[in-house]
């Protein structure tokens, strides 16, 4: 089948050039976003695949529906970035990878935490500067501390497991909790309960109108001063400009991003030689207790195969008139 690959970097490529070895597909990969101006690269495809920053709008599916596409593969878990209203009406097929490596992001948010309290990235670039002071570097014991966790799905529960073995108490907000964490002895509570009583809060919900903007002004006036937040999420679940007020005033202590609001026109490109015209994410990479890294949770070996292996093998059931084990059939 003919497939165009938008936003595809290197690693795509390697990893779906691999894994095509068994589908035999003709993928044709091209570099930029999926847009109403870069739709015309699609030729002749019934079927392209787009990653978290492709931007799949009524227009932009009105228009891929005009083009003959008939499938869309999201080769990314969340699917915030896609009408699937519009995308049903028009009887367009979409599918994507509900689990290729919870793990992957899991192990990341913990790096993060961790990374965070004991100041390990501050620590590596001071040594390596020859400065073997400690001056700065303190940090705390997670075991005995409360973190709250929202949202157990797949990747929240692992989070919970290791935190668990930290030694740490976890409290849980999902309106559908989940059976394992409950065996863990996790408790579950209400939203403003888990945020008044955790040291460190860690969101790994999915991104919809409920959860847009979660932590804002508001949420933030309930928390511990300098608790620790960490998003690997999707970027709008923090009310962005609320944030930066809770660090001035220092009731966020640390923050650890995978994620940003306005992640699209910056993550996964190297602008290391621009002017960032983004003044807000700027100001965030101002403060000591800022880590942010570009939407890389997914990003191990063993993800980007499971991306590729899943992905095409959703793409050979749509070929082959099968049942599509991962189509997004719903807007729930
Ligand atoms: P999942 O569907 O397994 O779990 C999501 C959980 O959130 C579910 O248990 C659901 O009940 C719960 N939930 C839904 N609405 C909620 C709300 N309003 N409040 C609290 N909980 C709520 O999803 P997952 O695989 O664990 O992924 C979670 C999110 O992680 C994805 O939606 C995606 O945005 C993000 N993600 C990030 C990366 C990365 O590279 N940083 C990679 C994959 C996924």
């Amino acid at each position: 089948m003919n497939i165009v690959f938008f936003s595809t970097k290197p690693y795509d490529k390697k990893y779906f050039e691999a894994s095509n070895k068994n589908f035999n597909n003709n993928i044709r990969f091209v570099d930029p976003h999926l847009s109403l101006e870069t739709i015309d690269l699609i030729d002749d495809a019934p079927a392209i695949c787009v990653f978290v920053n492709d931007v799949l709008d009524k227009p932009v599916l009105s228009k891929l529906k005009d083009r003959g596409v008939q499938l869309i593969a999201l080769r990314c878990a969340g699917f915030n970035n896609i009408n699937l209203e519009a995308a049903h009406e028009l009887g367009l097929k979409v599918v994507r990878v509900p689990a290729y490596s919870p793990h992957a992001v899991a192990e990341h948010t913990v790096g993060l935490m961790l990374s965070l309290n004991r100041k390990i990235h501050r620590a590596y670039i001071r040594v390596r500067d020859g400065n073997f002071s400690l001056n700065g570097l303190l940090g705390f014991n997670f075991s005995g501390r409360t973190v709250g966790i929202i949202g157990t799905g797949k990747i929240g529960s692992i989070v919970a497991r290791m935190l668990v073995a930290f030694g740490m108490k976890v409290l849980a907000y999902d309106p559908y909790p989940n059976p394992e964490c409950e065996q863990l002895g996790i408790s579950y509570v209400g939203k403003d309960e888990l945020l008044e009583k955790s040291d460190v809060v860690t969101l790994h919900c999915p991104l919809t109108d409920e959860t847009h903007h979660l932590i804002d002004e508001s949420a933030l006036s309930i928390m511990k001063d300098n608790v620790m937040l960490i998003n690997t999420s999707r970027g709008a679940m923090l009310d962005t400009h609320a944030i930066i007020k809770g660090l001035k005033s220092k009731k966020i202590g640390y923050l650890g991003l995978d994620v940003y609001e306005q992640e699209d026109d910056l993550f996964f490109e190297d602008l290391s030689w621009e002017i960032i015209q983004d003044d807000v994410f700027e100001r965030l990479l101002t403060f000591p207790n800022v880590l942010v890294t570009a939407h890389q949770g997914f990003f191990t070996s063993d993800a980007l195969k499971n991306i590729a292996d899943t992905t095409l093998k959703s793409i050979g059931e749509f070929e082959h008139r099968q049942k599509l084990t991962n189509e997004l059939a719903s807007v729930n």
